[in-house]
């Protein structure tokens, strides 16, 4: 099992009571190690700032390089530190961070393009909220968003799913992509809720209609209804688009124990959308898949989550007794 992670993401500070915290990855990535994955940080790709830039304005990377040099290490003053949205709280280390996750998702993609198994970037701060030219929601860089326009842009894929059972609509990854068909994005997530996008009607434009696929849920729907309706739209997509290669925004906030997120699923759930994913990759994209920690903000449900997830995307049985 393989885990990309490095230590900078526990330097992004967001003061104290923010739900994205540096605690939460830290058990995270405590949980997989226990559960035996092989945890490593190789070096960022040459490319990766190139590469950062083609997803997000120049002008955007620079305010939020500049911010975060002039600002302290440790995010107190919240009036100080905050990036675009009240949700955003910035410390010295954010850009850091965020390019640093951005980073070790691209060297997953050449890792896995070379040949090597699934990879899981667990890092912070998540990223599917974020626009080409503007923070919200705990996100700054898209990782996962600069991850498939660097498959096309660069590897010359011109199938690239993602796919986000996170239970906030990744808006700005649908945004990135809204007219761009060689990318689908396939999201499940509760509605109506934060950020009040992703209805079903949503469905791309231009050369992008019909790449995106919105699965929206009610709070409180029981975890069939969430891992039926992902699994559902997954196979009608796949089927259609027959993906060369699968991101996955992993988001673990649809847990039952989750404090934001108000939806039941369990670590069942999160093996069970993640194994239909890796049938997905099977079949169509010879096996190539690379996740990204998107949120979840119960630090033990997340760390059990993604030690299921994780045994999904290796082909591992649900536990490890089974
Ligand atoms: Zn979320």
């Amino acid at each position: 099992m393989r885990v990309f992670f490095d230590p900078v993401a526990l330097r992004h500070d967001t003061g104290p009571h923010h739900p994205e915290n540096k605690e939460r990855l830290a058990a995270c990535v405590a949980g997989l190690e226990n559960a035996g994955a092989e945890v490593s940080a190789p070096e960022s790709p040459a490319r990766t700032l190139a590469s950062v830039e083609k997803v997000h304005a120049p002008g955007y990377v620079r305010r939020l390089s500049g911010t975060c040099a002039m600002s302290p290490p440790q995010a107190r003053d919240r009036t100080f530190s905050l990036f675009d949205s009240p949700d955003n709280p910035i410390s010295r280390a954010t850009f850091l961070a965020s390019l640093r996750t951005a980073g070790l998702g691209l060297a997953a993609v050449d890792s896995v393009l070379a040949g090597g198994g699934p990879v899981f970037v667990s890092m912070r701060p998540p990223g599917h909220h974020a626009l080409a030219e503007e923070a919200m929601g705990f996100c700054f860089l898209n990782g996962v968003a600069i991850a498939a326009r660097d498959l096309v842009e660069s590897a010359g894929a011109t199938r690239v799913l993602i796919a986000d059972f996170d239970v906030h609509h990744g808006n700005g990854t649908q945004d990135i992509f809204w007219e761009d068909g060689r990318v689908a994005y396939l999201s499940v997530h509760r509605s109506p809720f934060y950020p009040y996008s992703g209805a079903v009607d949503e469905e791309g434009e231009g050369k992008g209609r019909g790449t995106t696929r919105n699965v929206p849920i009610h709070g409180g729907a029981s975890e069939e209804t969430y891992v039926g309706g992902f699994v559902a739209a997954l196979e009608s997509l796949s089927e259609r688009f027959r993906p060369e290669f699968v991101l996955v925004s992993a988001g673990f906030d649809a847990h039952r124990s989750d404090p934001l997120g108000g939806m039941h699923v369990t670590e069942h759930g999160f093996f069970e959308m993640t194994r239909r994913l890796r049938d997905v990759a099977d079949v169509f994209a010879g096996g190539r898949v690379v996740s990204f920690l998107e949120g979840g903000y119960d630090p033990e449900a997340l760390a059990a989550s993604a030690v299921a997830h994780l045994r999904a995307l290796q082909g591992l049985p649900e536990r490890a007794s089974d």
